[in-house]
């Protein structure tokens, strides 16, 4: 590849950008420009986010105004390749999110009669290694769900499709017609047309310089904007302001973990590739984007150079290119296209761009301050995104909710401590960025941004070989090394960029590599004899990540009558209920367990307060969610109730198996027998004359006990529960084991088979719905047992011993009725296991002998096995383990 740059940009239709709105000259020359006082909603940036927003609100009808600092477009939008793909990742929310955004640009110019420069060019992406095939191949069964038209080809045919490649270096292809290439100044124009039909106004010229934010009782609401053309009063800012979206929070006193770094693409001369599709080499961290008779040509570096903030000045602006960073990408390209060798580069592009740790928009409103919301944060990935989370954005600000689960994008999914460190924002946003174009194996994990959060046995459970896994910034123990070995987690090294020394002889990282397979684990017999061990013995688990809180105050009860669906108010004290909570939609928005108390004796697991009290213990992946959800509510009713997260203070050892029993009547006096402490009671005992608060809980389907206890005597009585467990022969267990047990055992993990866009009946819930008194969500709960559900989560388990990792296709019938939300290894059945929503292919009312009558099969990777289907989990269907009852 020739390096002739001329610095001069690939030309772009700018003909239809506007030029500034209406207002008058002051003395010094600068334009007053006119602005409404108030809008229902104020959106900061005038970019693909912000405009995708700005039209899907224009068509809700909302009175929206739009404000850039300088133009529209003139952020990172003008430069963008521009790259609308259907298949990056097997998830569903993505390619749903993709397909959204493809629709919304290909009816544009039906709708507003615009051009709003959709190319429809199709895509191709390379394979280099078995492994990548076989990720196509999952990708292949799963985009069948969602009716995106792709196949396998083979490298010669896929030099028929593009005739400049060398098929003699990679294995297969992906062909995916539907994909395509979207001009930003166009589409920009299309929408924002459309949007100014319908009311909205976009004001250019008029940077935000001031939040309006009220702080009532530590929780800030959002009541405008300043500007140094006035106040815009509103309820509503959506922060769309690109790489500029994090001085945005700031003004509101925010931080949000989004890094600015820069992105960059090269323009090739003109080359024979008019009307070819676009490539995307993953292996060799390249994409390829057909421009008219040129080449654009960028990718995902080791080493990006990350900017401190994105400077404020900046309006189509582009930074020179750094050839020290891009150079990785020369030879790769050449690989790929060997005429490169000979092409001269036209031009370079190189832009600021924000980026996340996670590779993911932030979206949502921010739980600390109402009203105020973002989408931003798009990771070189806005175009192909801006439509479909535009959607989903305007939804949530109309209706409280987005459509869709949009928790991985929301920006409640990282807890404050992410969120404000800088640190950690850093590093894993780079490690995001660098492995963007990675395979995603089932169980990988990460190595940046680790040992953020942990608990009071992580350094004990380390010392026992536990391989930590970190979920919402907390350490738990995965699995655990036999043998008496330990890995602990080194410091992120940047893969030994930015001056940093590259780590050596890093154990945790090499346990990662022998994962990365879409077979089973070769670690699986470990985590067998875990899993097992607890069915037949007994286990200890550490679940201290879990969200505990304390709900009280003169309307706690009133809270939590409107707040959970389950009768948890008015009952026993100490009982624990399973409850689901749900959005206005009926869809569930997160699961817990609630405890009536009585005011104790001070402590924190017997704490004192005035009145009756609730503890909600929810899964540590949601337990912030629930939280801003639980708050919010209260907030949104104007309830006396207050919520104290004690999640910190208190340790969770969970005690479970045939066994467990007898274990802990080695520890406590109290008598632990079925009449005393039945299942789902609570009790304060003493071990070890530390008070601790034992629950009688199982999320494995055992006899078991969950040990609540302050973090000052979690040492204790671990070791206390380690020497009595020790002639029980008891086995240290982690989460990949007790997802496989709760799995077989048919209990919900929400964020896979429980989602906001599930309700309780069709998750077949419906036992812990109330059927008297209010609570949020019941009329649609009411209505879908009165007028039956479109889909229904059933079990399915495969006789054959083939892995199942979820988004699997289910067939019924030999007709495609769903996909695998969930997948495990189920140990107990010596199969793999899967939960799925089916839904009838007519679109009618999924009934039970729809269900019962079919013959099912799961498509893994093309091939489709036997599956039997059960409604309700067949392991100990009326539920004997739990009580202690294990004999036949
Ligand atoms: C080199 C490169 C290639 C890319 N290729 C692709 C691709 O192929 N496909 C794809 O999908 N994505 C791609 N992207 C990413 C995509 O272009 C971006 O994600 C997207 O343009 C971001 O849009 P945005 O609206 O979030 O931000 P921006 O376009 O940056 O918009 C933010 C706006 O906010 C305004 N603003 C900032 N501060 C204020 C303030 N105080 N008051 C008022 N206004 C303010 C700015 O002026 C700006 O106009 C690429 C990015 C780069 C850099």
């Amino acid at each position: 590849m020739l390096r002739v740059v001329t610095n001069k940009l690939p030309q772009r239709s700018f003909r239809n950008i506007r030029t500034l709105g209406t207002g008058t000259f002051n003395g010094d020359g600068k334009k007053n420009i006119d602005i409404p006082s108030s809008a229902d909603v104020v959106i900061i940036g005038g970019g693909s986010a912000g405009c995708n927003a700005l039209y899907q609100l224009g068509k809700r009808g909302v009175n929206t105004v739009l404000l850039d600092k300088s133009k529209l477009i003139s952020g990172t939008t003008w430069h963008t390749a521009g790259l609308v793909w259907c298949l990056r990742n097997v998830c569903d929310i993505e390619m749903e999110l993709l397909k959204a955004s493809r629709l919304i640009y290909a009816s544009l110019q039906e709708e507003t009669n615009i051009n709003p420069g959709w190319i429809n060019n199709g895509g191709l992406l390379i394979a280099r290694s078995s492994e990548r095939v076989v990720e196509y191949e999952r990708l292949m069964t799963a985009c069948k769900n969602f009716g995106i038209d792709a196949r396998i080809i083979t490298p010669s045919e896929t030099k028929e499709k593009f005739p400049l490649i060398n098929d003699g270096t990679f294995l297969a292809a992906i062909h995916s017609p539907a994909d395509g290439t979207i001009d930003p100044a166009m589409m920009v124009n299309a929408l924002t047309k459309s949007a100014e039909k319908k009311g909205c106004k976009i004001i250019e010229d008029c940077p935000v310089t001031k939040l309006l934010v009220e702080d009532i009782d530590g929780q800030k609401i959002v009541h405008g904007v300043e500007t140094p053309h006035g106040i815009i009063k509103t309820n509503v800012v959506l922060n769309a302001a690109g790489a500029w979206s994090k001085t945005i929070a700031q003004m509101a006193g925010l931080d949000i973990p989004l890094i600015p770094m820069k992105h960059a693409y090269v323009v090739t001369e003109p080359m024979d590739v008019r009307g070819l599709p676009n490539i995307r080499d993953p292996d060799l961290n390249l994409y390829f984007r057909v421009q008219g008779g040129t080449l654009s040509i960028g990718g995902y570096e080791p080493n990006p150079i990350i900017l401190k903030f994105a400077p404020e000045d900046f309006s189509f602006s582009l930074y020179e290119l750094d050839w020290d960073v891009f150079n990785t990408h020369v030879e790769a390209m050449n690989q790929l296209i060997p005429t490169l060798a000979t092409t001269g580069i036209r031009t370079t592009v190189c832009g600021p761009e924000s980026f996340t740790p996670d590779h993911r928009p932030l979206m949502g409103e921010d739980p600390r301050c109402t009203g105020f919301y973002y989408s931003c944060g798009y990771n070189s990935a806005g175009m192909m995104f801006g439509g479909g989370c535009g959607e989903q954005i305007a939804s949530w600000i109309v209706n409280g909710r987005p459509e869709k689960h949009m928790f991985n994008y929301d920006i409640r999914r990282y807890i404050p401590e992410q969120r404000k460190n800088l640190v950690w924002s850093n590093e894993r946003s780079h490690e995001a960025y660098a492995r963007n174009y990675e395979i995603r194996f089932p169980h990988d994990e990460h190595l940046s941004g680790r040992n953020l959060k942990i608990d009071p046995f992580h350094d004990l459970l380390m010392k026992e070989g536990a391989v930590m896994e970190e979920r919402q910034g907390w350490e738990r123990p995965g699995w655990f090394l036999p043998d008496n070995k330990t890995t602990r987690i080194l410091p992120y090294d940047y893969g030994g960029y930015y001056d940093t020394p590259k780590n050596m002889n890093d154990a945790y990282a090499d346990i990662l590599k022998a994962e990365r397979t879409f077979n089973f684990s070769p670690y699986d017999d470990i985590i067998r004899e875990e899993a097992l061990s607890c069915r037949n013995n007994v286990g200890l688990f550490d679940m201290s990540y879990f969200g505990k809180y304390y709900i009280c105050g003169p309307d706690a009860s009133t809270a939590v009558d409107y707040i959970f669906t389950a009768q948890v108010n008015n009952r026993e004290i100490n009982r624990t209920v399973y409850t689901c909570m749900l959005n206005k939609n009926g869809g569930v928005e997160g699961d817990c367990t609630v405890t009536g108390l009585e005011s104790g004796s001070g402590g924190v697991v017997d704490p004192i307060f005035k009145g009756k009290a609730f503890y909600i213990v929810s899964g540590g992946m949601s337990s912030y969610h629930t939280w801003a959800h639980v708050t919010k509510v209260i907030r949104e009713k104007n309830l006396h109730a207050s919520v104290h997260n004690v999640t910190e203070q208190i340790g969770i050892l969970s005690i479970q198996g045939p066994n467990s029993r007898e274990v802990l009547r080695m520890l406590v006096e109290d008598d632990l027998s079925n009449n005393s402490l039945p299942f789902s009671t609570s009790k304060l005992v003493k071990i070890d004359n530390e008070l601790v608060h034992m629950f009688r809980l199982s999320f494995v389907g055992e006899l078991g006990y969950e040990l609540h206890i302050p973090r000052s005597s979690c040492e204790k009585v671990y070791k206390a529960v380690m020497e009595c467990g020790r002639k029980y022969d008891i086995k240290l267990a982690g989460y990949r084991a007790l997802y496989s047990l709760s799995c077989e055992k048919g209990y919900h993990l929400w964020g896979t088979d429980l989602r906001s866009d599930d309700n309780p009946i069709e998750a077949g819930l419906g036992f812990v719905c109330r059927t008297s008194g209010q609570y949020q969500g019941r009329e649609f709960v009411e209505e879908s047992r009165k007028n039956g559900i479109k889909k229904r989560l059933v079990h399915l388990h495969t006789p054959d011993d083939i892995p199942l990792w979820g988004m699997e296709s289910v067939y019924r019938n030999g007709q495609l009725v769903g996909y695998l939300r969930r997948a495990e290894h189920g140990y107990t059945f010596k199969s793999s296991i899967g939960q799925a929503y089916i839904t009838a292919p007519n679109g009618q009312n999924i009934t039970r002998e729809f269900l019962e009558t079919g013959t099912y099969q799961i498509e893994v990777m093309g091939k489709r096995y036997p599956a039997k289907m059960y409604l309700q989990s067949p392991f100990d269907p009326h539920n004997k383990r739990l009580s202690g009852v294990y004999t036949i």
